[in-house]
C-alpha cells in the first residue's frame, strides 16, 4: 500500500468553457472496422472549438429527446471539422444514427462544457477500456510522448474491431468484461508516479476500479468512468471510491 508521506498531489487540472451548441453537417463517414464508424462533423463554429483532454465529452442531440455523450476523437479548428467514432451496438438513438450517417446530414453537437487535464508526464500510464473508450484510448496515445511508458488493455468482442495504435503502447486486447478483469488484476504498478484512467460498462468499471485501489493506486492517481451501463440509457458516471 502506498505510504501517505509519498502519496501523489492531485495534478489532474480542471479548465471550464464556455458551452456553445453548434449545428454541423456530415462531410465524411469511415467504417474502421465492422463495429466502428467514424463520422466527421464541419461547420464554420467548429473555428472555436476546444478540447483539452481526451476524455472530454460533446453531446450529441438525436433528434428533441436523445442526448449521447462522445468523445471528441480529433478536431481541426482550421479546417473546421470534428471527428467521432462510434462503437456500434445492438439499439439506440446514437448508435441506430451512426449505422446510417451520411454526407450532408446535421447534428447537433454541444460542448466540451470542460477539460479535466492529466499532465502527460507521469512515469507511466496504464489506460483501460471497452469499445465506448476506445476512441479516447486512441486520442490519448496520440498525444503521449513517443517515449511515454504506457500499457493499455482494451476489451472489443470481436477481433475484427482490434486496431493499429501508436507504438509506445503496449497493449493487450481482450474479448470480455472477465477477461479485462483478469488482465486488470494481472497487472502490476511500475515503479515511480503512474496514472490509470479507465472507462467501460458500468459493472465492469467498478470492478476494475476495486482491483486498481487494491493494488494500492491512491484515488489521485485513478479516474475510472462508466461510459454506459448495460441495461440503461445515455449513463454516465465518474466512479468514486
Ligand atoms: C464521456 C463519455 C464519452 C464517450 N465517448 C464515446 C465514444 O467516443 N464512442 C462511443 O461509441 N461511445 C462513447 N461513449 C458511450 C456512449 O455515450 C454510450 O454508449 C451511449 O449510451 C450510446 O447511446 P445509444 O443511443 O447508442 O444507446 P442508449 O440509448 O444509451 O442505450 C440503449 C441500450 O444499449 C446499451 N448500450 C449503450 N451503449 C452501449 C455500448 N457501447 N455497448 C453495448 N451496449 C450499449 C444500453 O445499456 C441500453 O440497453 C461515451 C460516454 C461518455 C459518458
Amino acid at each position: 500500500m502506498s505510504d501517505p508521506e509519498t502519496l501523489p498531489v492531485r495534478r489532474i487540472q480542471r479548465i471550464r468553457h464556455e458551452l456553445q451548441r453548434r449545428d454541423l453537417e456530415v462531410a465524411r463517414v469511415e467504417q474502421l472496422s465492422p463495429n466502428f464508424v467514424a463520422v466527421t462533423l464541419r461547420g464554420e463554429s467548429l473555428s472555436s472549438f476546444r478540447s483539452d483532454s481526451f476524455d472530454d465529452h460533446v453531446k450529441l442531440f438525436f433528434g428533441e429527446d436523445f442526448k449521447r455523450d462522445y468523445t471528441p476523437r480529433s478536431f481541426d479548428v482550421v479546417g473546421q471539422e470534428l471527428t467521432i467514432e462510434f462503437a456500434l451496438h445492438g439499439s439506440g438513438p446514437a448508435s441506430d444514427w451512426a449505422r446510417q450517417a451520411a454526407v450532408g446530414q446535421h447534428l447537433l453537437a454541444a460542448g466540451p462544457r470542460g477539460s479535466m487535464v492529466i499532465p502527460p508526464d507521469y512515469d507511466w500510464h496504464l489506460l483501460i477500456g471497452d469499445a465506448s473508450a476506445l476512441p479516447a484510448i486512441h486520442r490519448r496515445l496520440e498525444e503521449l510522448q513517443p517515449a511515454a511508458s504506457v500499457v493499455a488493455l482494451i476489451q472489443v468482442s470481436e477481433e475484427v474491431d482490434r486496431r493499429s495504435l501508436p507504438t509506445q503502447a503496449q497493449v493487450q486486447w481482450v474479448a470480455t468484461h472477465e477477461a479485462l478483469q483478469a488482465a486488470v488484476a494481472a497487472w502490476t504498478p511500475p515503479k515511480g508516479e503512474g496514472f490509470a484512467w479507465a472507462a467501460g460498462e458500468a459493472s465492469a468499471m467498478a470492478a476494475v476500479r476495486r482491483l486498481l485501489v487494491a493494488k494500492g493506486l491512491p484515488k489521485e492517481a485513478l479516474r475510472v468512468s462508466a461510459y454506459w451501463k448495460a441495461g440503461a440509457a445515455a449513463f454516465h458516471e465518474a466512479l468514486e471510491a
